[in-house]
This record gives C-alpha cells, structure tokens and sequence, in this order.
C-alpha cells in the first residue's frame, strides 16, 4: 500500500511539534532540533525538497526567560514566542550550516493562507525559497496573530500549507508513535483509508502546558490533505532516522491514503 502512495516524492512538508523539542525539563531541547534537522538534510541529498513547518517558538521563549508554564496573557504569549522564535531559527540556521544549508523564516497567519492574492504570492514566494536550494521553515506569527486571525495550531497550519504548495506527501511529526487503534492501548494503526466515526472517536486532545494540538488537529489535518489528493503519515518524531524510514516505505507511524485525485490550485 505505502508503495503506491510514497514514490517518486519530489516535496515533502514535514511538521514538527513542540513535544518533538521539549521534555517536562527541557521546553527546548537543541539535541532534538539537530537531530531533526540532519534529517531533513539527508531527505535533501535524497533530491527531495522539503518545507518544515516548525513549532516551538513559544516553548523556546519560556526556555530563555525561564518560565515554568506557559504565559497566561495574550501579550506574554506574544512576546514569548517573539523571543523563541528568534532562538529557534538560530538553532536551526546552525544546524542546518554544518550540512552546508540554508534555511528561510516564513511566518505566516490565516489571511495569508485565505485572501487568494496573499495566498499566491505565500506560494511564489514558498517556491521562489526552494528554487534558492533554501529550507523555508514555516511557523504561524503567533506575535502579530490575535484570536480572530489565529490559525491557532501548526497541524492545521501544516495541512494548509501542504495543500497550498500541491506537496507529494504531509508528514506530523508527534511523541506517539501514530493513531493508536484503542484508547490506551499503544498498538499504532497502520493505514487509515477512510476518516469515518471510528478514527475521529480515536483521537482525543491533549492539554500539555508548553504545546497545542493532539491527534484531534491531526485528524482534521488528515481530512484537508486526503481530500486534496495528498497522503499523510503521523510517526514519532523521536523515533530513530524516522523521516528516512518513512521515505523508504517502511512501516512506521499511520498512513492516511489520499480520498481524491490530486487538485491542483
Ligand atoms: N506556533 C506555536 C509555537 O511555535 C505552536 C503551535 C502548535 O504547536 O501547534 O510555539
């Protein structure tokens, strides 16, 4: 089955979570970003293109101003992820340096991805940053991004991104290993062919204190990609050369096979 759905990928888009980069003693986690980012950089030399969608801006700024939980006001929040942004990208510009890489900031909020003469120039701009041989590594300007132009979590941001670009594959990076087939049970389902009852009853949300999100944002993100014609896996992002695994078809983490035929925007 992953045969058919996972060859010839010529652009991913890989989301990465917070809960990839943070440990209850640790919101950010450098070894993590490395880790993910010498990946990325092996999917490259692979002739693969790759846009990250990155989250962790916020757990990095409670991290530098030493915050125990996560801000409680909207104007903290902002200002904490203003600053853990700027780390994040550090980290990941130093990373992805020592494979010889370059990386591009990309912030984005909903009207970017909704009004169509901003959604075109995101996606020229997007492809314009590949054609540089430059990583785009997308995250929602959460500073700027109040409730009513919020996109609000970056599994959804990653599947509109995803849809946008006409992406060969939507990979989510989580700290389980895909969608579990109980409740509480840790045996991971393999292929998702259709997201009916059963599936969306799977998923259940989380309340972490550093990150939003839970499979319930990864199943809608499932629902947006399938339906554009787009596969997705959900795997654990701390699981060892998983963005390789997954590229060469092993079985690892879901797949969500695509509903329609590939829609081109
Ligand atoms: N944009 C938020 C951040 O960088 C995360 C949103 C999410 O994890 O879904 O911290």
């Amino acid at each position: 089955m992953r045969d058919s759905y996972l060859s010839n990928l010529k652009l991913v888009v890989v989301k990465v979570g917070t809960s990839t980069f943070t440990s209850k003693s640790n919101p950010m986690d450098r070894h993590a970003i490395k880790n993910i980012s010498r990946q990325v950089c092996e999917l490259l030399d692979k002739g693969i293109k790759v846009v990250l969608v990155s989250s962790g801006a916020i757990g990095a700024g409670m991290h530098l101003l030493g915050l125990k939980s996560r801000p409680r006001t909207l104007e903290h929040l902002q200002a904490a992820a203003a600053i853990g942004q700027a780390q994040l990208m550090k980290a990941y510009d130093e990373y992805f340096k020592e494979h010889h890489r370059k990386v591009a900031q990309v912030l984005l909020i909903r009207d970017d991805l909704e009004e169509r003469k901003r959604y075109i120039n995101v996606k020229s701009t997007i492809f314009t940053i590949l054609e540089y041989g430059a990583v785009p590594i997308i995250n929602e300007n959460d500073t700027v991004s109040a409730d009513e132009i919020k996109i609000g979590d970056n599994d959804t941001l990653a599947s509109l991104v995803t849809k946008l670009l006409g992406a060969d594959l939507l990979i989510i990076l989580s700290d389980v290993d895909g969608l579990y087939s109980h409740m509480g049970k840790k045996e991971v389902v393999d292929t998702v062919e259709e997201i009916d009852r059963r599936i969306e009853e799977l998923a259940c949300g989380t309340d972490k204190d550093v990150c939003v999100g839970g499979m319930s944002t990864k199943i809608k993100a499932a629902k947006v990609v399938t339906e554009a014609g787009i596969p997705m896996v959900i795997a654990n992002g701390q699981a060892e050369e998983i963005l390789t695994k997954i590229v060469n078809k092993e079985r690892v983490g879901t797949i969500f096979i695509p509903r329609a035929k590939r829609s081109t925007s």
